[in-house]
C-alpha cells in the first residue's frame, strides 16, 4: 500500500534540485540533515525560526522521492502563497482547501492519480475527511509534513483541534516518512508535539532562535508617545519600523498623531476596511521611511528585510508574540532595535486579563506560566538575550553583550524595606486599593479621600515619604510582576496579598528591586517634543547638540551600527555642558573611555571647537 519508491535517491540529488530549482548554492544550517533523514524514510521534527529555510526540507525530499508529498498547512492565505511561488520555480505543487470549487478541488484529485503533482498542500479540516481518506489509499505517498505542528498541543498559543486527528491519518500509512515543523514552540509545547503526532522516534533538528543584530531594550513607560518620538528621532530618523499596540483605537491614534510629528505613520489592524489595509501594507513594503502602528493583525508572512526596529507600546499577549513581532526587525541581517516601554498599568491589565480568560485548570496554569515568562522578562536585570533564548530551551554561551542590560548594567536596590511598607499599605487599607491610592497612604498625602476612609490614622500613613511617587510605583510594578501582589478583577483593580508576600511581611524573604534609570526631563508644560531638547534653552546649545547628533549619526552609518552604540544622548548633553577642547577634558565627559576617545575624539573634538568658535563670533 505504502510506496516509499523503488530506489531512494542519493542526498547529492538534493543538492541539484536546491541549484536547480530555488537558484541557491549551498544548504542553511540543518537543511541537508533533515533532507537525508526523510530520503532515508526517518521521521524528523525541525524547530527553526522564522524565515530559516524550513519549507526547503520537505519540499526537496518530496520531489526526489517516489508519490505526492502531503503538506498540511492551517493558513490558506500562506498555503496559495506557497504554492504559487514553487509553481513559478517548475515545481508540480497544488493545494486542497474551501477556497476551491468543487469541480476544481476534483480536478487536482485527478492530476494527483495521474501522479502529475508532487506536493499537495492541504488544510487540515480536510485531511481527517472521508473522501481525502479514500485519496490517500489511492495514492503513492513520498512524506506527511505538518506545518505550524504547534497547533497540535494546548500548550502552544495556536491551539487547534483538526490537528489532533493528524496521528490518526498519518498512522494509516506507516512508512510514509513524517516532518513535524514549528516555528515556535517551548520545551513544553515540543514533547508535547512529538506525543500528540506519535513521532517519538523523530530525529530532531533545533535551530538556534538567536537574532544576534536585534539590540532587545525595555524601559518604563511614562509619556508613551513622547518615548517612542524621542527614540525614532533619535535613532532611526527616516528608518522603517512597526509599532505595536493593543488596541484598534490606539493604532490609529499613535499613527496620527505621530503623522504630525512629521514621521511618515499608517495604522494597521483588523477594523481597517481589506482595501485600505492593502494599501497601507504596500507603502510599508515599498515606500521608504515608513512606519507602521498595528495591533497584532499585522506581519504574518511580512518580508520586508529593512525594518530597522520594532517598538512595543504595550506588553505582547506572550514572549511567543513578542518573538515573533520583534522578529521582523533586521531580517537583512544589519542591525535592528526591538524597542519595548510598559508601565504598573499595563502589569494590572495583563494580569486581570489572565484572571479573567476561561478554561480549564491547566489552561490557566499555562496562562499564568506564560505571562510570568512575559513579566520575568520585562523585568529582568540580567542579559534579555539569556532570559528570551532560555524560555525556547535554548541556552546561551553567555551574556549577549548587545541588549540593554548587558550594555549597561541594571543597578539594583534593597527593596526589602520598601516592599514591606507597600505589603503593609495594601494589608491595612483592606486589600481592595490600587497604586494611587496606596502611594498616598505611602507619602502621608491627607487628602480628602484619605480623611474619609480614615486612612490618615494608619499606621503606614507617611511611613514612605522617602520615595517619590514615580518609585513608588515602580516598587508596586515589580511586586505585582513578581506574584509579592495580586490584582483585583473589579474596575477598582485594587491589589491584594499573595502567600509570596507573608514571607516579605514577616522580613523571611528580601527583596531586590530594579532601579528605574532617571527618567528624561519631567512632562512640566507637558510638551510632547523630545525630553533632551527641552533642557537645551540657549540656542548655542541647541545647535551644537544637533550637529552633535549628525556626526553621530554620520558615524553610525559609517559602521553600520546604531547611533547609541556610539554615544548616548546624555554623554552628548555632557558634551554641550562641558565643551571639551583637549583629549583629557573629552576623557572626563560622562560616558566616553579611552576606546571610545581614540575612535571618536578627534571628529567631536573638531566640531565642538568649530561651533564653540561660531558662538564667539555672534
Ligand atoms: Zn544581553
Amino acid at each position: 500500500m505504502n510506496t516509499t519508491g523503488a530506489a531512494d535517491p542519493s542526498p547529492g540529488a538534493a543538492l541539484g534540485i536546491l541549484k536547480k530549482v530555488f537558484g541557491f548554492d549551498t544548504f542553511r544550517l540543518h537543511q541537508q540533515q533533515v533532507i537525508s533523514a526523510l530520503l532515508a524514510g526517518e521521521d524528523a521534527f525541525v524547530l527553526m525560526p522564522t524565515g530559516s529555510g524550513k519549507s526547503v526540507c520537505y519540499q526537496i525530499p518530496a520531489m526526489l522521492r517516489d508519490g505526492v508529498g502531503v503538506v498540511i498547512s492551517p493558513l490558506i492565505a500562506l498555503m496559495q502563497n506557497q504554492v504559487e511561488a514553487l509553481r513559478e520555480n517548475g515545481v508540480r505543487a497544488a493545494f486542497l482547501n474551501s477556497s476551491l470549487a468543487p469541480e476544481e478541488a476534483r480536478a487536482v484529485e485527478a492530476r494527483a492519480l495521474a501522479r502529475e503533482i508532487d506536493l499537495l498542500y492541504v488544510a487540515p479540516e480536510r485531511l481527517v475527511t472521508e473522501s481525502f481518506q479514500r485519496l490517500l489509499e489511492r495514492l503513492p505517498l513520498a512524506l506527511f509534513a505538518i506545518d505550524e505542528a504547534h497547533c497540535v498541543s494546548q500548550w502552544g498559543h495556536d491551539f487547534r483541534p483538526e490537528y489532533l486527528q493528524i496521528a490518526s491519518v498519518t498512522s494509516r500509512h506507516p512508512g510514509v516518512p513524517r516532518l513535524a515543523l514549528t516555528a515556535t514552540a517551548d520545551g513544553q509545547t515540543r514533547a508535547d508535539i512529538l506525543q500528540r503526532l506519535e513521532m517519538p522516534g523523530a530525529r530532531c533538528f533545533v535551530a538556534s532562535f538567536d537574532r544576534p543584530n536585534i539590540i532587545y531594550r525595555v524601559r518604563e513607560k511614562h509619556r508613551d508617545r513622547a518615548q517612542l518620538l524621542a527614540f525614532i528621532r533619535s535613532e532611526h530618523p527616516g528608518a522603517a519600523g512597526i509599532v505595536y499596540v493593543r488596541t484598534r483605537r490606539r493604532a490609529d491614534d499613535t499613527a496620527e498623531w505621530l503623522q504630525g510629528q512629521g514621521v511618515p505613520a499608517l495604522p494597521y489592524h483588523a477594523g481597517l476596511g481589506a482595501d485600505v489595509r492593502q494599501r497601507h501594507q504596500q507603502r510599508f513594503l515599498r515606500e521608504e521611511g515608513t512606519v507602521m502602528v498595528a495591533t497584532i493583525a499585522f506581519g504574518m508572512g511580512i518580508d520586508k528585510p529593512d525594518v530597522r526596529f520594532v517598538a512595543h507600546l504595550d506588553l505582547p499577549g506572550s514572549l511567543e508574540a513578542y518573538y515573533q513581532e520583534t522578529g521582523r526587525a533586521g531580517r537583512d541581517g544589519r542591525p535592528a532595535d526591538a524597542w519595548m516601554v510598559y508601565s504598573l498599568g499595563d502589569v494590572v491589565a495583563m494580569r486581570q486579563l489572565q484572571a479573567r480568560s476561561e478554561g480549564d485548570a491547566a489552561f490557566q496554569d499555562t496562562q499564568r506560566k506564560k505571562l510570568e515568562a512575559l513579566l520575568g522578562y520585562a523585568e529582568t536585570v540580567a542579559c534579555r538575550r539569556q532570559v528570551l533564548l532560555g524560555y525556547f530551551g535554548e541556552t546561551a554561551p553567555g551574556a549577549c553583550g548587545n541588549c540593554d542590560n548587558c550594555l549597561q548594567p541594571a543597578a539594583t536596590w534593597d527593596g526589602t524595606e520598601a516592599a514591606r511598607k507597600a505589603l503593609s499599605a495594601v494589608y491595612r487599607t483592606g486589600q481592595r486599593f490600587g497604586a494611587g491610592h496606596l502611594v498616598d497612604v505611602l507619602q502621608g498625602n491627607a487628602t480628602e479621600r484619605i480623611r474619609q476612609l480614615g486612612h490618615h490614622r494608619l499606621k503606614t500613613f507617611g511611613v514612605g515619604r522617602e520615595l517619590s511617587r514615580p518609585e513608588w510605583t515602580a516598587v508596586f510594578r515589580q511586586l505585582l510582576a513578581t506574584g509579592l501582589l495580586s490584582v483585583d478583577l473589579g474596575s477598582l483593580a485594587g491589589f491584594r496579598l499573595t502567600e509570596a508576600s507573608r514571607a516579605v511581611l514577616r522580613g523571611e524573604q528580601a527583596v531586590r528591586l530594579r532601579k528605574e534609570p532617571p527618567r528624561a526631563a519631567p512632562a512640566k508644560k507637558s510638551r510632547d517634543a523630545g525630553a533632551v531638547e527641552e533642557e537645551l534653552s540657549l540656542p548655542e546649545d541647541r545647535e551644537l547638540w544637533e550637529r552633535l547628533r549628525e556626526l553621530r549619526l554620520r558615524l553610525a552609518r559609517e559602521s553600520d551600527r546604531p547611533p547609541f552604540t556610539v554615544f548616548h544622548d546624555r554623554t552628548l548633553k555632557d558634551m554641550v555642558r562641558q565643551r571639551p577642547r583637549t583629549r583629557e577634558a573629552f576623557l572626563r565627559v560622562s560616558g566616553v573611555g579611552e576606546t571610545k576617545a581614540d575612535r571618536y575624539g578627534e571628529a567631536f573634538l573638531a566640531v565642538i571647537a568649530e561651533t564653540a568658535g561660531s558662538g564667539e563670533d555672534d
